[in-house]
């Protein structure tokens, strides 16, 4: 729900998560993922139309209720999980698409400063005050990682918000490497591309059904008590599966996640 609209934790030290440079953001917990089709295909026109019809809203309450409404009659994307809101008013906060969020939010185009989340299904606080568990327990280095890895807002609102996966996936690869990835090493192309390979496991998993469904983890709280490889591994296949719905704790998947992280270990330490 976006915290505030800094990219920079509103001072406090910390990369805001929800947006943590100018070409990519999250809006996991405003719902976005949770649609039985969260591929490109389908998210990106609906953001799109929903986007460009609330240009022409006029900012009042009535206007925007009718939008709410409008938008949860026509859009085409179905509901998943029946206890998790879809919000209506996340789309494309800039004019290339790069940006999600809240269209309510005072800060978004249109809106002069003036915070319309009150119209949400949560409710105005809700929106305001919810941090999702990877502000907390994710490592700054970790989050700075996975912000500079991954270059779009669909997959990383995926992967930021999956504490597990993000802490399973670094675990193995620190493990194998023995020593800490570093920002800077990223900088070689094909490095970054190889993290990349690894964290896009979180969309494109070979072994995984055709299901366009990829469900976020935004509010899973576990405790984190991984104190071997065996268990890193564990705790990231379990992840995918959450992910993807669907039992992916499977040797293939153990092979491919495990081959992926030797080869990007092996390269780092040449
Ligand atoms: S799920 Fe977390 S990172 Fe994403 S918008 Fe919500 S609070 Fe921010
Ligand atoms: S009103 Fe805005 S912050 Fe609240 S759930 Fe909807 S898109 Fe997210």
């Amino acid at each position: 729900m976006q915290a505030d609209s800094s990219v920079n934790g509103g001072g406090s030290g910390m990369i805001n998560i929800c947006r943590p440079n100018e070409s990519k953001s999250c809006a996991a917990c405003c719902g976005l993922y949770n649609v039985t089709d969260a591929s490109s295909e389908a998210l990106i026109p609906e953001l799109r139309r929903r986007t460009r019809l609330f240009g022409d809203v006029p900012r009042k309450v009535d206007e925007l209720s009718g939008f709410k409404e409008f938008v949860s009659d026509t859009c085409n994307l179905k509901q998943l999980d029946p206890d998790i809101h879809v919000c209506e008013f996340i789309g494309f906060l800039d004019f290339h698409e790069q940006m999600v969020g809240c269209m309510l939010h005072p800060c978004s185009s249109g809106n002069r400063g003036v915070d319309f989340r009150g119209l949400c299904h949560y409710g105005a606080m809700a929106c305001k005050s919810f941090y999702c568990p990877a502000w907390m327990e994710l490592p700054e280095r970790i989050k700075d990682v996975v912000a500079y890895v991954v270059p779009d807002w669909r997959v990383y609102g995926l992967v930021v918000t999956d504490v597990g996966f993000c802490l399973s996936i670094t675990g193995l690869i620190e493990l194998r490497m023995g020593r800490e990835i570093s920002i800077s090493e990223l900088n070689a192309p094909i490095l970054k591309q190889k993290l990349l390979d690894i964290l896009l496991l979180k969309d494109k998993l070979p072994m995984a059904s055709d299901a366009r469904v990829r469900r976020s983890n935004y509010y899973v709280r576990k405790r984190w008590e991984a104190t071997s490889g065996d268990d890193l591994l564990c705790y990231a296949l379990e992840s995918l599966s959450f992910t993807y719905d669907e039992n992916l704790v499977t040797l293939d998947c153990k092979d491919l996640v495990m081959s992926r992280i030797v080869e990007f270990a092996e390269l780092a330490n040449k």
